[in-house]
């Protein structure tokens, strides 16, 4: 039996998608469901948390998570991954190679973040590489005619930046953490602040004036908060246009 978006503690933000505001970090896992498939939009703090965002969507769409999608390489959005062996897991070009050689910097990264030392350890062992990556932009089809586009808009918040778009009324755009609400966007040590403004008017340019814009923290915002983020951004980072 499936369940509303409400009952679940969901954000309903358009037919068939939504996200969940996850606790602790306030990170947000975003659902695409499609006709015997869904898409889940990065997936957690840990293979507990993963595993809870794994049956909750099961229980919104009646099936199990066919696709995931990593925005980014960092340990509040992908420490989930492994409570989905059977997704096809997609992620920027390179973030392969980010994940395979940087297990341990994602672990300290969690721990220092205040993640318990057990639970960093074992997401970061199980933590597989993203079978496919995505250079430019994919469409993936969801089944029933639902369809998501993979773009790979960084580099900003780190190298390896994905969004998600899913056309409709209102389009829904994933942003990862290249947009934040909920404070202002933090830039680590793997941030490339130079090119973050671009990324995020490859985000406008995708979503269009009427979209959601879903940041990887915080509320839903609309285009003029990208754009004003973007320009804020790049005050910050002294880029001109
Ligand atoms: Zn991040």
């Amino acid at each position: 039996m499936t369940v509303t978006w409400e009952e679940l503690g969901w954000e309903r933000l358009a037919a068939g998608v939504g996200r969940c505001r996850l606790p602790v970090w306030d990170c947000t896992a975003g659902l695409v469901v499609g006709e015997g498939a869904a898409l889940l939009i990065d997936a957690g703090s840990s293979p507990a948390e993963g595993a809870r965002l794994r049956d909750g969507a099961r229980r919104l769409t009646g099936h199990r998570v066919t696709h995931l999608a990593l925005t980014h390489p960092h340990f509040d959005h992908v420490f989930g991954a492994a409570a989905f062996p059977d997704a096809e897991v997609y992620g920027a070009a390179g973030v392969d190679a980010v994940i395979a050689a940087g297990r341990e910097e994602l672990r300290a990264d969690a721990v220092a973040n205040g993640l318990g030392a057990r639970t960093a350890r074992a997401a970061a062992e199980a933590l597989a590489p993203p079978r496919h990556t995505v250079t430019g932009e994919l469409t993936v089809g969801l089944g029933g005619g639902r369809r998501a586009l993979l773009a790979n808009v960084g580099p900003g918040h780190t190298a390896h930046d994905l969004a998600v778009l899913v056309p409709g009324a209102p389009a829904v755009v994933f942003c990862g953490d290249l947009v934040e609400e909920s404070g202002e966007p933090q830039a680590g040590p793997d941030a490339v602040p130079s090119r973050w403004p671009a990324a995020l008017d490859r985000l406008l340019e995708l979503g269009g004036p009427d979209a959601l814009y879903v940041p990887g923290h915080g509320a839903v915002v609309d285009a003029a908060f990208v754009r004003a983020q973007r320009d804020a951004l790049a005050a910050r980072f002294g880029v001109s246009r």
